[in-house]
């Protein structure tokens, strides 16, 4: 059985729209794994520290027959191979990937939460998700299009050619 996965990339370091774009080829060759589609990129300010540089964002929606601790270990992979080092909490970043929605499930352990906790708070999180599938629906029965509405305003703009590979 498949799920569908969505998974948030972010960079803000070493062309972040070059990175984005390398993660979702990777994305898409994952074991047992189909890209069903890709969002545009958008540009955003930083959360947290504001001495870094602007954030590129955008999503994927995936059909995988991995389990969703199976699939963080393979993002995982992916952070480290682009050279992702955890300095300081929501710091710079070369390739963030979260776990943003695993099918119905809801899951909170070490690892894990799922959906994403900081979904509500983050536009440039949603508006992707919006794009990707308008009518998505949280376990909870809540629609990402009502947590749009309500969400914090962060600046988002959308890239187009040529920042957008
Ligand atoms: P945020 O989670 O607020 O976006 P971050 O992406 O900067 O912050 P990281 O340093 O990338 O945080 O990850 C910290 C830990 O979060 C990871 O080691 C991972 O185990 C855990 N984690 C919990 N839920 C998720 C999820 N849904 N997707 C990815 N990682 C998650
Ligand atoms: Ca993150
Ligand atoms: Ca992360």
């Amino acid at each position: 059985m498949n799920t569908d996965a969505f998974i948030g990339l972010g960079s803000n370091l070493q062309e972040p729209a070059a990175q984005l774009a390398r993660a979702v080829a990777e994305l898409a060759a994952l074991p047992d794994t189909t890209l069903i589609a890709q969002s545009p990129f958008y540009a955003s300010s930083p959360v947290g520290p504001q001495d870094q540089p602007d954030f590129v964002n955008g999503a994927v929606w995936l059909s995988t027959g991995l389990d969703a601790h199976a699939l963080l270990d393979q993002l995982q992979a992916i952070e480290k191979a682009h050279g992702r080092e955890r300095l300081r909490h929501w710091g710079p970043r070369t390739l963030d990937l979260d776990l943003l929605v695993f099918g119905s499930q809801m899951l909170n352990d070490d690892r894990l939460t799922v959906p994403h906790r900081e979904l509500p708070n983050r536009d440039f999180v949603l508006q992707p998700l919006l794009d990707l599938k308008p009518d998505l629906t949280l376990p909870t029965g809540t629609t990402v299009n009502a947590l749009r509405a309500q969400c914090p305003d962060n600046r988002l703009r959308q890239l187009h050619p040529p920042d957008y590979p």
